[in-house]
């Protein structure tokens, strides 16, 4: 599968990786919108949250690795925002599925 999420989990592809572990890997976004705009990536191949069907790993993303990684790059204390885009209308690029955490800017409400 010609995925790009999937060959920098495989390491195919490099990235600025900053978090890595049995299921999920979390690097660097190649085009901020923050100071700190990171994406935390499933290894296996998720298309999008809709299908998403591993309670587990849907637990570790959101309560392991997110607060994990908002608290080493800083932002858990200031604020940051989670955004998990899906599919043509919500601005999904990449069919992969991706948590963005973006922080260290003030962030404006509602979104384009
Ligand atoms: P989305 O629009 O939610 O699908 O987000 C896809 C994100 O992936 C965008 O913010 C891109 O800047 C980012 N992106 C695409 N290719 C790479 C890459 N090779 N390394 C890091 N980030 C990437």
């Amino acid at each position: 599968m010609d995925c790009i999420f999937c060959k920098i989990a495989n390491k195919e592809i490099n990235s600025a990786l900053i978090y890595e572990d049995d299921s999920v890997v979390a690097f660097r976004d190649l085009n901020p919108q923050a100071p700190q705009h990171i994406l935390i990536v499933p290894k296996k191949h998720v298309a999008n949250i809709i299908e998403l069907d591993d309670k587990e790993l849907a637990a570790h993303i959101f309560v392991d690795v997110v607060p994990k990684i908002a608290k080493e790059v800083g932002v858990a204390d200031s604020g940051f925002r989670i955004v998990v885009n899906t599919g043509e209308e919500g601005g999904q690029t990449v069919n992969h599925l991706h948590v963005h955490l973006i922080g260290g800017r003030k962030m404006t409400w509602p979104p384009g």
